[in-house]
Parts: C-alpha cells; sequence; structure tokens
C-alpha cells in the first residue's frame, strides 16, 4: 500500500497527467464533473459527480461513420480515432460498479468498438468513500463503499492518500510515478453506512417470482401518473445505456452518430407503424423493469442499478427507483 501526502495532491496529479490525460471530478459551471485536469484545478468537494463517470466510455453524442454519396458509388468513412491511453481519478464504488453493469452490454460479442476502445485505453483509479448522503444506497445492492475497486482504489485518512493497485494495469500506472512511502491500509469507519435510511431496500424479492408477476403488477399504473416523461433519470443514471443512431446530412456527405435517448421518451420505440409503448405506464414500467428484472434475468441476478442515488436527487416529481422497489414488493403505491 503506498502512501501520498494529501497536501501535495496537486503533484499527484502532475505525475499522473504527464503520462497522460487525466480526468478528475471537479467544478465547472457550477457543477460537478470528470473534467481533463489542468495545473491548479481541485477536485469538486461534493460526494459524487452530477452526471456519471458513464460519459468517459459511452459519450452522450459520438460520431459513427460517414458516407460520401457520389453517382450510385457509396464510399463509408470509417471515422474512428485512435483513442490515447488515460487515466480517471476519484471514481466511486457506484461508478466502478457501473463499469461491469455496462461491460456486459457492450463488449458482448461482437463488441461495441466504440466502448471497447476507451475500456481499453482507461486506467480508473476509484476513491473509497467516507461520508456518504442520504439517498445512497449502493450497500443494498452488495458494493463496499469502502472497497472501491478499479485498477488502483485509494483511501483518505487523516493527511494522506492511500493507494493500492489491483491490476496489471494499476500497478503500471503506479509505478510510474516518484517513489512513495509503504504503510498499511486505513481501518476506515463502515458505521456510518449502517445508519444510511436506504441501508435495507431489499432488492432480492425480484429473483423470487416470474417475470410476469412483476410485469402485470397493478402498481405500474399509479406509480407513473405523474411521470413528466423528462428523462433526467436515465441521463444521469451510471447503469443507462439506451442509444439512437442517426444520419445528418452536412451537404457534402452524410454523417452517422449515436446519442443518449431515454426509454421514458415517447418516440423511442417509434417506427413504421407507431409506437409499441404507447403512453407513459409503459415507458416507465420498461425502465424499472429493465434495472430490476429484465437485467438480473440475463446477467445471473444481478440488479442493473449501483444505488448512487443520482435519480432520487434529480427527478423533479421525486420518483425513483427505491419507491419503485418497494411499491412492486408491497403490490400497492
Ligand atoms: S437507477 Fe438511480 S440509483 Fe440506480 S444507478 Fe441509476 S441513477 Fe443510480
Ligand atoms: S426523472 Fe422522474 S419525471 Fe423524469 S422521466 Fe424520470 S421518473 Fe419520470
Amino acid at each position: 500500500m503506498k502512501i501520498w501526502k494529501l497536501d501535495r495532491l496537486q503533484d499527484l496529479f502532475a505525475a499522473l497527467a504527464g503520462e497522460r490525460t487525466l480526468y478528475i471530478p471537479a467544478d465547472v459551471a457550477g457543477q460537478a464533473k470528470f473534467t481533463p485536469w489542468e495545473p491548479g484545478m481541485e477536485m469538486t468537494k461534493a460526494l459524487n459527480t452530477n452526471r456519471s463517470a458513464k460519459d468517459l466510455f459511452f459519450p452522450q453524442v459520438e460520431d459513427l461513420a460517414a458516407f460520401k454519396i457520389t453517382g450510385r458509388q457509396i464510399q463509408v468513412e470509417d471515422n474512428r480515432e485512435d483513442v490515447e491511453d488515460f487515466v480517471i481519478f476519484g471514481v466511486r464504488a457506484c461508478d466502478a460498479r457501473s463499469f461491469s453493469i455496462l461491460d456486459k452490454v457492450f463488449l458482448e460479442e461482437p463488441a461495441d468498438t466504440y466502448y471497447k476502445n476507451r475500456r481499453d485505453h482507461a486506467t480508473v483509479m476509484t476513491l473509497a468513500c467516507s461520508r456518504p448522503e442520504a439517498t445512497c444506497f449502493c450497500t443494498a445492492l452488495g458494493i463496499d463503499p469502502q472497497a472501491p475497486g478499479g485498477d488502483v482504489s485509494c483511501w483518505v485518512e487523516g493527511e494522506n492518500l492511500y493507494l493500492q493497485a489491483n491490476t496489471q494495469k494499476g500497478e503500471a500506472l503506479l509505478e510510474k510515478l516518484p517513489a512513495m512511502e509503504e504503510g498499511e491500509k486505513p481501518q476506515g469507519d463502515a458505521s456510518v453506512f449502517d445508519r444510511l435510511p436506504l441501508k435495507d431496500v431489499d432488492f432480492s424479492v425480484f429473483s423470487e417470482k416470474a417475470l410476469l408477476h412483476w410485469f402485470n403488477s397493478p402498481v405500474w399504473e399509479e406509480l407513473s401518473r405523474s411521470c413528466l416523461g423528462c428523462g433526467s433519470c436515465t441521463f444521469v443514471c451510471p447503469t443507462c445505456q439506451c442509444y439512437d443512431v442517426k444520419d445528418f446530412d452536412t451537404g457534402t456527405k452524410v454523417k452517422r452518430f449515436r446519442c443518449w435517448d431515454s426509454c421514458m421518451y415517447s418516440d423511442f420505440t417509434m417506427m413504421a407503424h407507431g409506437t409499441n409503448r404507447p403512453t407513459q405506464k409503459e415507458r416507465f414500467r420498461q425502465r424499472f423493469m429493465h434495472k430490476l428484472v429484465y437485467y438480473p434475468n440475463n446477467h445471473d441476478g444481478e440488479i442493473g442499478c449501483v444505488g448512487c442515488g443520482r435519480c432520487l436527487r434529480k427527478c423533479p416529481i421525486s420518483m425513483n427507483i427505491v419507491k419503485v422497489a418497494k411499491a412492486l414488493k408491497e403490490g400497492s403505491v
């Protein structure tokens, strides 16, 4: 276990950024977001970023290809650029777990090469939590916020930052840093997580009954009634992965790009015949069935939520996955 003095954190960032682009959670225009570090840039005091670290692997908008049409000829341009190695510092345990949830979608064969390139070139440095917010419930999903994983795990204790490599990538990164003192991993205080109000949300019930039991629950009608369909919950969510692919005629060629989409939107499933989720009830049900039932059904019971609490903080009508899980379990709102 390596030790770095916290009052020299800027020196650590400089050393990391000397190797490759370094992203840290910083305050930009009043919002905490993962940002390329520049000398003097401080870490945000916020526990977590507004949008998740997913953005660095699955950006909100990206070009996929371009087509040039000359007469009857179509020339395809592969505009993928070589991704350079980069480091993300300060990823919390919830966001770190979200990467493995996304990996099971994007890296399944045939792998999404846009996503894979970024995953392959990233070194993830996580940061253990010691002061969670009342909206955090990662522990209810089996995540240990004090053992955040990634390629390098970091802990803050007293005046020190403790660093532990977990993978070869992590070891290679730490080896390139200036020599550090060695020491024992700090003990930490887990009792604060036992006092969180949402720590006992029971997600195990979703594996106990058949898919159709949850799909046909009477609670969807009432729960969805006040949903505005704004999609905020999906855009801040580290595990949401819906996107749309669109073509844009620039006048000289056609650009194909993808952008995040939301199952909460009425045109998400729009097809030539119309949409097969015609009301907000179906759309609302889809989002929560996907996280609580469909994803676990396809991935050994793993729930498609990491308990980061972002949707609890951002929904304008205070609807969220915890309320939905409780209502489904009880069978009434
Ligand atoms: S559903 Fe909500 S709490 Fe769960 S991962 Fe997404 S934003 Fe976080
Ligand atoms: S943020 Fe709230 S209101 Fe908006 S789509 Fe999600 S659940 Fe509905």
